[in-house]
């Protein structure tokens, strides 16, 4: 049951309902959140509604309706961040906004094998390393697996690249052995009815992946997450694998329809193994996609490496080629799905807030700058680059402010808008970029925009007569408008102002357009989601710093090789020279895939020109492509200015 306790409940009242709890043999869960606090109970123990109605502080009892209590959402409505740190000094999140990949061999067959799938799937983005030591398998004739032996490679070979562990463990007998190598503990489909084995594994507290049997229902997949929830742990991750069905073209029916209801019902985060439903690995990558598309957080793929010849399961296992492929279609796909990707941090960890202006800051988090209030794209876009937790997002006035912090070393980054795939260029940052001379770009996030109609508590769209925003997100939502009746449009500065104006004025009658977040940082409800004209609504946003700062890169731009360079550059007044600027990219055979030009303030009708060229992914040392770029086109230009080289992600 939870139990919702009055808004001004003292702390002695409190303690006395916790306590009251507790020996009726309940186990209790305090969760604060921002309107209500609230005590999740769970215990076998009869208890009548007005006996805990007798209690001061009481404001109401809900009974939880579903068998399971501790996995459904009616006990925590927020989602589990489940945490996994690695060596790196860096926490692997699943369940929040960005998307976890987990990869590696089915089984682990030797020392060599491991190291080498483990250095090919950190190079295309996986972020944990999985491999078998124990395999359950059908027959006690085929491999067995490697045992503790195999857990010592699968360790080091994490190590070396910074990804967590995740192995499978078929007895409660090796935990002894195995814990001091296993970060996530995985419980195979085959036992995951194996109370035994749940109850001690859940007592150590630890990360688990619990996989769906091929023969249980959602129902019975939560009641095992329940065993290991109530056995201590509450960092647990479902995994939906495929179920036995009369179809036989497929090993299994990957049922994926299970992620949006298990989303539903429960708070933990689900992640999908589209490897055990296929018949053939060709297949593979087409039901990952599916899968984050279904609302996964995550995905578990065996990958057996380059020419790998792995004896178990090789048929439906990756091979390395296509690992890479899948995660750049993935990264292609995240922002529609509003997430980005976990990356794993490079080796080399530097000292980060070397600068003279670090000791103004107010943590130790990473900050990052955007231009606008709480709740804009830009913001979004923060949380989405970086990982939530390691930055502070720290809104400024305007673009100018922006630009100015990161000079002056008060933020470490800034986030930035230079184009709208529906509005065009955002012409003040390309020339920000040639007024502001010491910042570079770093990375850059494309972001999907979708707007939604927010209207206050109660509202319902009939209600509404004026509708706020931001011109562009109004233009954006023209046919959505149109077929309403006469609602009169007003500007606001943002679409974020335009969400607070509606919840400080309190009227139904009021709705802003803006994005979901914009409901929830408000205390606003979403009356209609997507209702932009065109989905393609794309916002490509770089990522900024000074040049003086030597600190810490961010993961996001660290483990991704360089596919992009910009810069700005005048050419001489001459017939012929942007042509011969522009034929040296030509020859180099590389792809300009911008050239604008901006008037040079003071100097009527002379222009300088910002580009950004494509750096093929062949490229082994891009720094040095560039480099070559940059001197020969050095005779051609006045104040070349390289502004970066980074990564992009492709759409
Ligand atoms: C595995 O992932 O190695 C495995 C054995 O899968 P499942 O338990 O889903 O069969
Ligand atoms: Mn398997």
């Amino acid at each position: 049951m939870v139990v919702v306790l009055k808004k001004n409940v003292s702390e002695e009242d409190k303690k006395r309902i916790k306590d009251f709890l507790i020996s009726r043999s309940f186990k209790i869960n305090e969760i604060s959140g921002e309107e209500d606090t609230v005590i999740a109970a769970v215990g076998r123990a009869h208890l009548e509604k007005e006996d805990l109605f007798t209690l001061p502080g009481v404001e109401s009892v809900i009974p939880i309706s579903k068998p399971y209590k501790l996995a459904s959402r009616e006990f925590k409505k927020e989602n589990t961040i489940v945490e996994i740190p690695n060596n790196r000094g860096q926490m692997i999140r699943l369940g929040g906004q960005r998307l976890v990949t987990i990869a590696g061999p089915q089984m682990i067959e030797s020392c060599e094998q491991i190291f080498k799938i483990a250095r090919e799937v950190a190079s295309c983005g996986a972020v944990i390393l999985r491999g078998g030591v124990y395999k359950p398998h059908f027959s006690p004739y085929s491999f067995q697996g490697l045992g503790e032996e195999g857990l010592k490679y699968l360790k080091e070979a994490g190590e070396k690249y910074g990804l967590p562990v995740c192995t499978e463990i078929v007895s409660p007998v090796l935990i002894p052995m195995m814990k001091d190598y296993v970060d996530v503990y995985q419980i195979g489909a085959q036992n995951m009815q194996d109370f035994d084995l749940l109850k001690n594994v859940g007592a150590l507290g630890k990360p688990v992946i619990l996989k769906r049997s091929y023969t249980a229902t959602v129902e019975e997949l939560l009641m095992a997450a329940e065993y290991l929830l109530s056995s201590g742990t509450d960092q647990v991750v479902l995994c939906e694998r495929g179920i036995r069905t009369f179809e036989s073209s497929t090993n299994n029916t990957l049922d994926l329809s299970s992620v949006p209801v298990l989303k539903a019902h429960t708070h933990l985060p689900v992640i999908v193994d589209p490897c055990h439903s296929v018949k053939h690995r060709s297949q593979v990558p087409q039901m990952a996609l599916a899968a984050l598309a279904s609302g996964a957080d995550g995905i578990m793929l065996q990958v057996h490496g380059s020419n790998g010849k792995g004896f178990s399961e090789a048929a439906t296992s990756l091979e390395t080629v296509q690992f890479n492929k899948l995660m750049h279609d993935v990264e292609a796909l995240a922002p529609v799905l509003g997430k980005a990707i976990v990356h794993i941090r490079e080796e080399k960890i530097q000292n980060k807030n070397t600068d003279a202006n670090a000791s103004e800051k107010k943590s130790d988090k990473i900050t990052c700058a955007y231009s606008g209030s709480k709740g804009a794209y830009a913001q979004q876009a923060i949380s989405r680059y970086f990982d939530d937790a390691d930055v502070d997002s720290v809104p400024l006035d305007s673009f100018s402010q922006l630009f100015k912090a990161v000079t002056d070393g008060k933020v470490d980054y800034g986030m930035v808008p230079i184009e709208n795939s529906l509005a065009g260029s955002v012409y003040q940052n390309y020339d920000n970029f040639s007024r502001f001379q010491d910042v570079s770009i770093v990375g850059s996030i494309t972001l999907n925009i979708r707007h939604s109609l927010l209207g206050v508590k109660g509202a319902a769209l009939s209600d509404i007569k004026n509708v706020y925003s931001h011109p562009q997100a109004l233009a954006q939502c023209k046919k959505f408008l149109d077929q309403q009746n006469e609602w009169n449009q007003i500007d606001a500065v943002s679409t974020a102002t335009a969400a607070q104006m509606v919840a400080q004025g309190g009227k139904k009658e009021n709705a802003a357009i803006g994005s979901s977040v914009n409901a929830q940082i408000y205390g606003l409800n979403i009356l209609q989601e997507d209702i932009e004209d065109d989905p393609h609504n794309f916002t490509r946003f770089v990522i900024i710093q000074a040049n003086h700062v030597a600190r810490l890169p961010d993961a996001h731009q660290q483990n991704i090789k360089a596919n992009m360079a910009s810069f700005i550059f005048t050419t001489k007044n001459e017939a012929g020279a942007l042509f011969s600027v522009l034929e040296i990219f030509s020859k180099m055979k590389l792809n300009l895939t911008r050239l604008e030009s901006r008037p040079i303030t003071g100097q009527s009708w002379k222009y300088w020109f910002y580009t950004d060229i494509e750096i093929p992914e062949d490229t082994e040392n891009p720094q040095k492509k560039i480099d070559e770029v940059l001197s020969l086109i050095k005779e051609k230009t006045e104040d070349l200015r390289l502004l970066g080289i980074y990564s992009e992600e492709k759409h």
